[in-house]
């Protein structure tokens, strides 16, 4: 059994095709969703359809973009860029997509083989998840690991790939692209953005994990770019989204 694990999408279409396709290449055999699909990127529709035509999705969590894609409330927590893109998924969803994203859970427990067991899946943090808060510092990060029911927990939202790992001695953060997982240590693991890396890497990112061989690895895979910011400037999105994508920011 082998895991792609896909975070914040973001309606990049060329981005999530290029990444499964490079799963398949390499094995996957079933998929992970971390949260926002949508916003930002000019394909929201065409890429909830897309992970809908996935043959073995193993559970999706929802995602601030998506929540705020299935509503009408006010969008507080976003930027102004942010801001206008979300008002303009919620004009590019259909009843259907809006009335999934809504339904969407914002924890998932996925129950594996083997010893793992099982695993968690939320899109900011396991602690008040509902208020979508960033892993910046110790205490949400410990804060994190305490809510943990399992011994690995997928996570995104910042669009930067990384792994903490909370062992006897301590916490370790790495950026490694790929481990072994160990007996006795649990991890936090953020795949990355497939839609809109912000690491400086403006290839798509994602992870696999290879639950029978207990191996986790990050994924970089070049997409087309270019089509991409075409479609965000055709749509009348803000120019920065199609801006960023090539910085990987
Ligand atoms: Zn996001």
């Amino acid at each position: 059994m082998k895991i792609g694990v896909f975070s914040d999408i973001h309606s990049n279409l060329e981005a999530l095709e290029a990444v499964l396709d490079d799963a398949s290449h390499q094995g996957v055999t079933h998929c992970l969703c971390v949260g926002d699909q949508v916003g930002y990127n000019a394909d929201p529709h065409a890429c909830m359809e897309r992970l809908r035509a996935l043959p073995r999705l193993l559970c999706c969590v929802q995602g601030n973009h998506d929540y705020y894609a299935a509503n009408q409330e006010e969008l507080l927590q976003f930027n102004p860029i942010a801001k206008q893109a979300a008002c303009w998924t919620r004009e590019h969803l259909s009843l259907e997509d809006r009335q999934e994203l809504a339904r969407l859970p914002l924890v998932a427990h996925v129950p594996l083989p083997g010893p793992l067991g099982g695993l968690q899946v939320v899109h900011a943090s396991l602690f008040q998840p509902e208020e979508w808060p960033y892993l910046v510092d110790t205490m949400s990060v410990l804060n994190c690991f305490r809510m943990l029911q399992a011994d690995l927990c997928f996570l995104g939202h910042s669009h930067v790939p990384l792994a903490i790992v909370l062992r006897e001695n301590g916490l370790e953060v790495r950026d490694c692209p790929e481990f072994s997982l160990k007996a006795g240590e649990r991890y936090l693991i953020n795949p990355g953005s497939v839609g809109q890396p912000r690491d400086n890497d403006p290839r798509a990112a994602y992870g696999i994990l290879d639950v029978d061989a207990g191996h986790y690895q990050l994924r970089r895979v070049e997409y087309d770019l270019p089509l991409a910011q075409e479609k965000i400037r055709r749509a009348g999105l803000p120019e920065r989204c199609a801006q960023r994508l090539a910085l990987g920011q």
